[in-house]
């Protein structure tokens, strides 16, 4: 998460192999709105009293020009910069450590933690701990058990193929509770992709993410296509009929939780899908949608799951295919002798991706 640092205005050129620089207006702004989002992420260091802060610091704001931003704390310290004393940035690494670990912990539990049993595990009070959780999160600890329980639940379904086992596996205490919260999990909902978009608006936009500028479309029922460097041109070729209009502001909601399923993989929120494609490729899709953030794949997995354990290389190609990047995953599947494999957007992105998802960047990066 630390590598994800906004690069707003940077030219695009430089923006995938700089994601540490620092872009001192997105910084300046996050501080403005005192955003808690961008903590552990940007310091703001003032010149006239020698102290650096994280965004979210209450303290009243300094003027633009006495302020100076670090990408790290120790970056600010050895500038010659001391903590300050109502923010306390430097313990910003300290939770998000402890957060880390407690979502270690939900998912390798067999049964379900308590918010105290949890809290008092990773050294902080229920309350507190509760509130950075979210903060970082988005969700709960019990919200986020839920969403992890109904990702297995559609896991073990795939494998057995009987609703009451899958769902007493998963942890539900019954099929009804399954049921309500799994209903909006499955499935896509193709419309656009009949006839080249007869008949449809699609809205789109340009947005700057953390992998660099990338185009968002989308239906009345959901995305169509999220992709990085990216043109209006494909979206006319892809869906000759519709009325394809440049957004006012109606995708706001969506941008918003792209970016989130970028920088904060582990509670994106679910967005809705508007995609079609062959019935394979569907398949390979709906496969891609059920592996967790911060699991992987092999293509070959896949292919086992879909029941074409041969089409090793179709699922390859399919992947390839993928018209909403990020949100069908499928920068998680790699190679099966551990490598990254390609990826549509650039393997630097790959990288990123997973790393914000806590796998260790020295893992699979053979090539
Ligand atoms: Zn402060």
């Amino acid at each position: 998460m630390a590598s994800l640092v906004p690069m707003g205005k940077v030219p695009r050129s430089q923006q995938v192999n700089n994601v540490s620089r620092l872009d001192a207006e997105t910084a300046w702004a996050a501080f403005m709105r005192r955003d808690r989002n961008w903590d552990g992420r940007i310091y703001g260091a003032v010149k006239t009293t020698g102290i650096y802060c994280k965004p979210s610091c209450p303290a009243r704001r300094p003027k633009r020009d006495h302020v100076e931003f670090f990408a790290s704390a120790e970056e600010a310290r050895n500038a010659g910069y001391r903590s300050c004393l109502r923010c306390r940035p430097d313990e910003v690494g300290r939770d998000q450590r402890a957060v880390a670990k407690a979502v270690k912990l939900i998912e390798e539990a067999e049964e379900g933690l308590t918010l105290t049993e949890l809290a008092e595990t990773v050294g902080y009070a229920p309350h507190h701990f509760q509130r950075i959780f979210k903060r970082d999160l988005g969700v709960s600890p019990a919200e986020y058990a839920r969403g992890l329980r109904s990702r297995r639940t559609e896991a073990a379904l795939k494998s057995n193929g009987r609703v009451t086992d899958a769902v007493y596996d998963a942890g539900y205490s019954g099929p009804s509770s399954f049921y309500s919260d799994a209903k909006e999990r499955l499935g896509m909902t193709p419309s656009a992709w009949r006839e080249g978009g007869r008949g449809e608006m699609i809205r789109w936009t340009h947005f700057d993410s953390p992998l660099g500028q990338m185009l968002i479309a989308a239906t009345s029922k959901g995305i169509c296509r999220l992709t990085f460097d990216d043109s209006e041109e494909s979206l006319i070729r892809l869906f000759p009929k519709a009325t394809i209009i440049e957004d006012d502001g109606a995708l706001k909601g969506l941008v918003e939780g792209a970016l989130q399923a970028i920088e904060r993989p582990l509670a994106a929120p679910d967005l809705p899908i508007d995609v079609a494609g062959t019935a394979f490729q569907e398949a390979v899709w709906r496969e891609l949608r059920r592996i967790p953030a911060g699991e992987t794949r092999s293509y070959a997995e896949i292919a086992a799951a879909i029941g074409h354990p041969k089409a090793v290389r179709a699922v390859g190609s399919a992947n390839g295919d993928n018209h909403v990047c990020v949100l069908i995953p499928c920068h998680r599947v790699i190679r099966s002798d551990g490598s990254l494999g390609g990826y549509g957007g650039g393997i630097e992105r790959k990288k990123i991706l997973l790393a914000a998802e806590g796998h260790s960047p020295e893992l699979p990066l053979i090539d």
